[in-house]
């Protein structure tokens, strides 16, 4: 009785499907990040524990969302490509974002002291995330080199602005001031000027870490008998597919029949 009085709440939910045979894409991001690196001593401009723990908060949520093809990371964020045919959670997008934003965070905060473990936690560290459809394989491809250009120019910025700051021997300067002053040092500076100002303190840029000029990229790999399984699923799923679209057919010839009887006559005029 109290169930069936309350229930009508339930109608108030307004469900958002995926539009279907689009990819997903799932970008996730650290909120406030540049205070968090800071409060818990990150080395800069890349410090390999913390690229470290996103990855591998990134392969346990690969490993729990099987339908996800591609995750690329870099910096606080990690975009997920879910493939297009993929029905998780029948496509619903609330069920997906929260779910896998509150996985990714869960074993970010799991794995810490993994690779963490002379710093503890001083606060719990959150993500936020989004969800983008693209629907063909150049939009995703864009996507993908779209993050990865950022990642290049944000990677270049920071490396030449904590060589500045590592490098500034201004003893009466506290470090806040040395930040402020290799900022300013850098303001109007093109991709050359960063380059040479790396050059002056013998940094090669193009020697420096691919993944922290690229960021990282987990492909997910099928074996072949997994793959054997996937063909026998998809040719089950398109047979079905098949056979709705037929009814449609039959049930869209039906109705143009119907409606459209002057036409076939205009036609049968005309031939006479
Ligand atoms: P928002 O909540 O708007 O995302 P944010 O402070 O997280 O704010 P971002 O643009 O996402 O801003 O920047 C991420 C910050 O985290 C940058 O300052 C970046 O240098 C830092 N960061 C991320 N990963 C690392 C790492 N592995 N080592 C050092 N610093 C890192
Ligand atoms: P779904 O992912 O669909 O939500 P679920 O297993 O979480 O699946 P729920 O309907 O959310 O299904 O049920 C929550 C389950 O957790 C129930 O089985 C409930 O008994 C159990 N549970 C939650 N809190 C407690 C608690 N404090 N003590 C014992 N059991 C609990
Ligand atoms: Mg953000
Ligand atoms: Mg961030
Ligand atoms: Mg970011
Ligand atoms: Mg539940």
């Amino acid at each position: 009785m109290a169930c069936s009085k309350f229930q009508y709440v339930k109608h108030f939910e307004q469900p958002h499907d995926l539009l279907k045979n689009t990819f997903i894409v799932v970008r996730i991001d650290g909120k406030g990040f540049s205070k968090f690196t800071n409060a818990h001593g990150f080395e800069k401009p890349n410090d390999d524990r913390g690229i470290e723990l996103m990855n591998c908060a990134a392969l346990s949520l690969m490993k729990a969302f099987t339908e996800i093809i591609i995750g690329y990371g870099q910096s606080d964020e990690y975009s997920f490509v879910l493939k297009k045919s993929a029905t998780t959670y029948s496509r619903r997008e609330d069920k997906i974002l929260s779910t896998m934003v509150s996985h990714f965070t869960s074993a970010y905060i799991f794995n810490w002291c993994k690779f963490f473990p002379d710093q503890e936690l001083e606060y719990p560290p959150t993500f936020d995330a989004r969800i983008i459809l693209y629907p063909t394989i150049e939009n995703l491809m864009d996507y993908l080199s779209w993050r990865q250009a950022d990642c290049h120019v944000n990677n270049l910025y920071n490396t030449t602005f904590w060589l500045l700051v590592h490098n500034n021997s201004d003893e009466d300067k506290t470090s806040q001031e040395k930040q402020a002053q290799a900022h300013e040092d850098l303001k109007g500076t093109f991709s050359k000027d960063k380059h040479e100002i790396m050059h002056k303190f013998g940094v090669n840029y193009n020697n420096e870490k691919d993944i922290y000029r690229r960021g990282s990229i987990l492909v997910r790999q099928w074996n072949a008998t997994q793959l054997n399984k996937q063909a026998k699923k998809e040719k089950k799923r398109k047979s079905k597919e098949e056979e709705k679209k037929e009814e449609t057919k039959e049930e869209k010839q039906d109705i143009t029949t119907k409606k459209k009887p002057e036409i076939i006559q205009d036609k049968e005029k005309s031939v006479i």
